[in-house]
């Protein structure tokens, strides 16, 4: 039985870090308004490190707060719209297909990811879930059911979804209508049954089987079709980057970062084009339902400050944990140490994803197969 506190950050509730309070803020489905984007860009200025990172979850953080400046950080994100108040602000952990309803997939999910977000907000049980607690929503690509996730659906038409309990198929459909209720309802079976525990998949087999069989009183008997299992790094198993056409004809632009992180000013740039921005958990960054002009500007204004739009970059594919300074538990500076290996040419294009690390923990490692570089007291190795 899980014992140790919770210590999930979010807003309200933060992390204390070697660099100051770090404040995860929770976006449903990675989706933020660029009005919000702005607010946040401000804020991460006046009051963090004046970075804005990007999470395996599509969530973003805020490093550097001090300590007398997290109420006022806290209050900023409530009016930006991007807390829910104290209570359930870590509970909202739902990740949705991004490119959903644009691009490919069997069904358009954000209207149920909105719908979710709100029966979680509304619901008393809820404000008891660990902050680690994971819903997916896959628009049945295959991108979000091989994540980790507690409560999934994958869409198995434009109007059905099946039910998956910690990555097990239910074999039970529901209407896309009934999801988020279904999905919430076996949230709080767990609860009830958790004894302790975060996450489904970590519990007992005896309560695992519980919630499982629970959750078959929902809908009726059916299955959503077979997933390409190399769809976890993104549409068909590529990076979400560059140039893509949407299926009404606008443009999506998707681009990366080093290590994930935008600096406040990359990020108001960002929000000035004011279009719908998504973060994706393989920390890409979308801008959708732009027209031809717009995209050819968007890319002509935000390519030189840093954003790299090519689905061959290298930050497509290494990552790293925050490291020194901002982890006191690490052997190195790791992201330092990437850098000097990328800027050493030794990245090549024919190796897979990597993440590099500064202990055995592997915050923020990424979903699918990679290969992780562990900082040792005699360099890095490599495991997986
Ligand atoms: S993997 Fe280790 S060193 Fe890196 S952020 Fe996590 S705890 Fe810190």
């Amino acid at each position: 039985m899980t014992t140790r506190a919770d210590r999930c950050p979010g807003v309200f509730r933060t992390h204390e870090a070697a660099d100051g309070r770090l404040a995860r803020i929770r976006l449903t489905g990675g989706r933020i308004e660029a009005v919000a984007l702005d607010a946040l860009a401000t804020a991460a200025d006046d009051l963090g490190d004046g970075g804005v990172e990007l999470t395996v979850r599509g969530n973003v953080q805020v490093r550097g707060l001090a300590p007398e400046v997290v109420e006022d950080f806290a209050r900023r994100m409530e009016v930006a719209g991007l807390a829910a108040g104290a209570e359930h602000d870590r509970v909202r952990n739902v990740t949705v297909s991004p490119l959903s309803g644009r691009i490919g997939g069997r069904a358009d999910l954000w209207g149920v990811a909105e719908e979710l977000d709100r029966l979680l907000r509304g619901s008393d049980a809820a404000r008891g879930l660990s902050g680690r607690f994971w819903f997916g929503l896959d628009d049945g690509r295959g991108d979000v059911v091989g994540r980790s996730t507690d409560v999934a659906i994958i869409a198995a038409g434009a109007d059905e979804a099946e039910l998956l309990v910690a990555g097990r198929r239910t074999a039970r459909l529901v209407s896309l209508a009934d999801a988020p209720s279904a999905m919430l309802g076996v949230a709080e079976d767990f609860l009830r049954r958790a004894e302790g525990h975060w996450r489904i998949g970590s519990a007992d087999t005896a309560v695992v089987d519980a919630v499982f069989s629970g959750a078959a009183a929902h809908g009726r008997p059916g299955s959503a079709p077979p997933v390409d299992a190399g769809a976890i790094a993104g549409s068909a198993g590529s990076p979400r980057v560059g140039w893509m056409e949407q299926t009404d004809g606008r443009v999506l632009l998707g681009a990366v970062v080093p290590f994930g992180r935008l600096t406040a000013e990359q990020a108001r740039y960002v929000a000035a084009v004011g279009a719908p921005v998504i973060v994706t958990p393989d920390r890409e960054i979308l801008l959708a339902d732009l027209s031809e002009t717009v995209a050819e500007t968007v890319v002509r204004v935000l390519a030189p400050l840093g954003f790299d739009f090519d689905a061959g970059s290298p930050w497509t594919r290494y990552s790293a944990c925050t490291g020194l300074p901002g982890c006191d538990r690490s052997r190195a500076d790791v992201r330092a140490d990437l850098a000097a290996h990328l800027d050493a040419g030794t990245a090549t294009a024919s190796r897979g994803r990597e993440h590099w690390v500064g202990c055995e923990r592997a915050c923020g490692s990424p979903a699918g197969p990679h290969v992780l570089r562990i900082a040792t007291e005699d360099g890095y190795h490599s495991a997986g």
